[in-house]
């Protein structure tokens, strides 16, 4: 789990690469080449850690994006909608209405239903259903 302290050791790793670099920069040249070989080696090791840090933080903020649809997507739920499997579907459809499944990005957005046509089999590798609404594809 990412928290704020981790934000915090990635900000400050990438601050202390820069630090080098001005370092590096302003090494005299007449000073011997092992004391740039040694900048180098903390330069490496504070991106690298930079590097990792951001990566945690990117899936982190994957999971909270996920989550954060999910509970979008249970906030819209009422007494005429349900939700399953990434799609919206009408608790009791009048005569004629499908009951779904219906584009869950457009019902998140603004509310309206639109019904998701179902793709050829040859391109269910990408996603079964297509809104025509707003062209998102699902599975
Ligand atoms: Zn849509």
């Amino acid at each position: 789990m990412v928290d704020i302290a981790s934000i915090s050791a990635g900000l400050t790793s990438i601050k202390t690469a820069l630090d080098i670099t001005k370092e590096l920069r302003n090494i005299d040249s007449l000073l011997k080449d092992a004391e740039v070989k040694l900048k180098l080696a903390d330069l490496i090791e504070a991106l690298s850690e930079a590097k990792i840090q951001v990566s945690e933080i990117r899936v982190e903020n994957q999971e909270l994006r996920n989550k954060l649809k999910e509970l979008e997507n249970q906030l819209y739920q009422t007494d005429e909608v349900f939700f399953d499997k990434g799609h919206y579907f009408l608790k009791s459809p009048k005569e004629g209405e499908a009951q779904g499944p219906y584009c869950a990005r457009c019902y998140s957005d603004n509310g309206k239903l639109f019904p998701e046509s179902e793709l050829p089999s040859t391109f269910h590798d990408l996603g079964r259903y297509r809104c025509p609404k707003c062209s998102s594809v699902t599975m």
